[in-house]
């Protein structure tokens, strides 16, 4: 059973990475016509929405195309919803409420189906800024995942719900619910949620009647407790590296700090998750910056443009602050700020002002 499943896996892994390198080959390809592998095509898409939201749409279609080939109503109701968040990052409202209409009609009384639509729902909700109703929309989703006992699906509703619970001022809750979403969260639960609860307990402990930044080291900490033994995470380990340097900095624990940043900023270069590694390297360049260290942010910055070349068109922007860093401090600091927001938008901004840091609500 054990070995069935970790060929399923070896099986489904070696699909994907075939399928990033052309999206458009799963509805030609019949070896794509695969159950397992749909659903983790359908994370991949959800978690490239976020890092490339202009094709969300039309990756979310080829999702739909391929559910329907495969002939399984399961299937069919996760890529809608998929394709309904898709049109919902883009900003077609009317598309993205009728196409999870559509979902919660093939989802026909399924539970893990239909709590997927209400979570949907919810997160549309809350970005309209109707907390309340997106709430008891988001605990009837946790209900039917419960009723199931589908943890994972919990794990991703508790991130949500954290979200409405805060903008409803009750942070404890709020606090639990993101505590208790990286515990159910699964190593095959698309990344982007154990993102948006680590930093959401970021936001949480910034914020309101909070501002305990020791508050969140202690919980970040138990979840590295928690991973210990555990298998997979790398993407998620490194993340929670990241965030507890930005939390430590804000604790004027700098050396750990820098320690943390360091260690996970090679990580992500050896990953060449390129966007992340410049927002980190923009994060490390700003905490030696505070003390003046220009040297230092010399060596960082000429090591990014050596290890990754052009990214996203920000290289004449390290060159910038690698020209002056060597002159003006305050030029320098400006330009680093800019670094750090022209990639990677949804990540943590720890170092800022807690008002600058994003709140995450994956849909
Ligand atoms: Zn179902």
């Amino acid at each position: 059973m054990e070995q069935t499943k970790d060929l399923e896996l070896g099986l489904t892994r070696r699909l994907l990475t075939k399928a990033k390198q052309n999206p458009y080959r799963v509805v030609v390809e019949r070896k794509f016509l695969d159950k397992p592998f749909c659903r983790a095509f359908c994370d991949w898409c959800a978690e490239e929405s976020f890092n490339f939201p202009k094709e969300a749409v039309s990756r979310a279609l080829l999702a739909v195309e391929l559910a329907n080939k495969i002939d399984d109503s399961h299937l069919s109701c996760r890529a809608l919803g998929l394709l309904a968040s898709a049109h919902f990052i883009s900003s077609h409202y009317t598309d993205a409420n009728q196409l999870l209409a559509d979902a919660e009609e093939i989802a026909d009384e399924c539970p893990c189906c239909l709590s997927e639509v209400f979570r949907r729902r919810g997160v549309f909700l809350q970005h309209k800024g109707e907390m309340a109703e997106a709430l008891s929309l988001l605990d009837m989703a946790a209900a039917g995942y419960q009723k199931i006992q589908d943890m994972d699906g919990i794990g991703r509703v508790e991130v949500n719900r954290g979200v409405s619970l805060k903008h409803l001022g009750r942070d404890d809750e709020a606090l639990s619910s993101q505590r208790r979403a990286l515990i159910l969260l699964s190593p095959s639960s698309p990344k982007i949620f154990h993102l948006a609860a680590l930093v959401n307990i970021g936001y949480i402990t910034a914020t309101g009647e909070y501002y305990q930044f020791a508050l969140a080291a202690q919980h970040l900490n138990e979840f590295r407790e928690h991973l210990r033994g555990v298998t997979g995470f790398t993407r998620v380990r490194i993340s929670l590296s990241w965030i507890d340097g930005l939390v430590h900095a804000r604790l004027k624990e700098r050396k750990k700090a820098l320690q943390m940043l360091r260690k996970a900023r090679k990580a992500l270069i050896r990953l060449r998750e390129d966007q992340d590694a410049i927002a980190i390297t923009a994060d490390i360049a700003k905490l030696y910056s505070e003390t003046s260290r220009f040297r230092l942010i010399i060596n960082i910055i000429a090591d990014t443009l050596d290890s990754l070349g052009d990214v996203s068109g920000t290289r004449q922007l390290l060159q910038k602050i690698l020209y002056f860093a060597r002159r003006e401090a305050q030029v320098t600091q400006t330009y680093i700020m800019e670094l750090r927001s022209a990639v990677n938008v949804h990540m943590p901004f720890l170092l800022g002002e807690p008002s600058s840091v994003n709140f995450s609500s994956p849909s």
